[in-house]
């Protein structure tokens, strides 16, 4: 019995040695990989946030990366016969149903998405305001409204469906702050490879959602990086949408956050490429906001208004 305690009291003591020499030797390196696991779980967590919105197709950073020009270009062929229609023939708006406002139809859009006055007289220095990509945030949105009504300008925000599935409320927003919605597809992706199917689901489910969230269905399209391909224009049609894409990209999708200066670009890629007509494509991004007021009063200075997108002729 003795010697059986003597055992267990020396196993004891040489666990407990063992123990603390363990501890001791080990603690520095034990606390870091301790935290490097913490920052791998944090490194992970954001690639999965970051897979999440990319499986959405949205970062406002990826999306914007392909919404660019040449995209435009290469999708523009099919608009060809825009200019051959003729350009009497208005009440456009009454195909839809909900456009309770009488706007008289003054401009239409050529094959180069330029908005161009119908008839004589009508002014032509003139520019559409457009903001993809949201609603994403309040005090963006908001500050971009207030802008807007400073300058008296209606714009349209092309709108992403899952994006208003989490933010019906700001989609609400714009709708009662006498801004247009427009249908930019539910999630956000190249549509000019997928089958009819699948674009129609794109595009008839932002009208129905937009439909049902503001009682308004959109009446213009945009495809998500310009590219909405033969079918993405039969859809459109089909839905009663004008499809467009733009004819002066301000390249804030391009901008990296935090550079100081990115409004001032913002506003001097947007001068360079003015031109009367000029369908402008901003996104709903902080330095845009920032932007707008400036950009707003450097057109009105040049001479140039903010065309009513309830004013423009929808049928091609
Ligand atoms: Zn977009």
């Amino acid at each position: 019995m003795r010697i059986r305690q003597m055992v267990l009291l020396l196993t004891a003591v040489l666990l407990l040695s063992a123990c603390s020499q363990t501890e001791s030797t080990n603690s520095p390196a034990g606390t870091a990989s301790g935290d490097t696991t913490a920052a791998q779980e944090q490194a992970s967590q954001t690639t999965t946030g970051t897979e999440g919105n990319t499986s959405q197709g949205t970062e406002p950073a990826t999306d914007a990366g392909s919404d660019n020009a040449p995209d435009a270009g290469s999708d523009n062929a099919p608009d060809a016969s825009l200019d051959a229609t003729t350009s009497k023939g208005s009440s456009a708006n009454d195909g839809t149903g909900e456009s309770s406002e009488a706007t008289p139809i003054t401009y239409r859009m050529n094959n180069n998405y330029d908005i161009v006055p119908i008839d004589e007289g009508t002014e032509r220095k003139v520019v559409l305001l457009t903001f993809d990509d949201g609603p994403k945030d309040r005090a963006m949105i908001t500050k971009m409204l207030d802008t807007l009504d400073k300058h008296q300008a209606k714009a349209i925000f092309f709108v992403n469906g899952y994006r208003v599935k989490e933010n019906p409320e700001l989609l609400q927003l714009i709708h009662e702050r006498g801004q247009i919605i427009g249908n930019h597809s539910y999630d956000h992706i190249v549509l000019k490879n997928e089958s009819e199917t699948k674009v129609k689901q794109q595009i008839e489910d932002v009208q129905k959602l937009v439909q049902d969230t503001t009682g308004v269905t959109p009446v213009f399209f945009r495809p998500p990086h310009g590219a909405g391909g033969d079918v993405g224009r039969k859809v459109a049609k089909e839905n009663g949408l004008l499809y467009m894409t733009w004819s002066n990209g301000s390249l804030d999708w391009t901008m990296k956050a935090n550079h100081a200066n990115n409004p001032e670009t913002l506003i001097k890629n947007v001068m360079d490429q003015l031109h009367a007509g000029s369908n402008i494509l901003m996104h709903e991004l902080p330095w845009t906001a920032e932007a707008l007021d400036k950009l707003l009063t450097q057109l009105e200075e040049k001479g140039y208004g903010f065309v009513d997108p309830r004013s423009i002729k929808l049928e091609n």
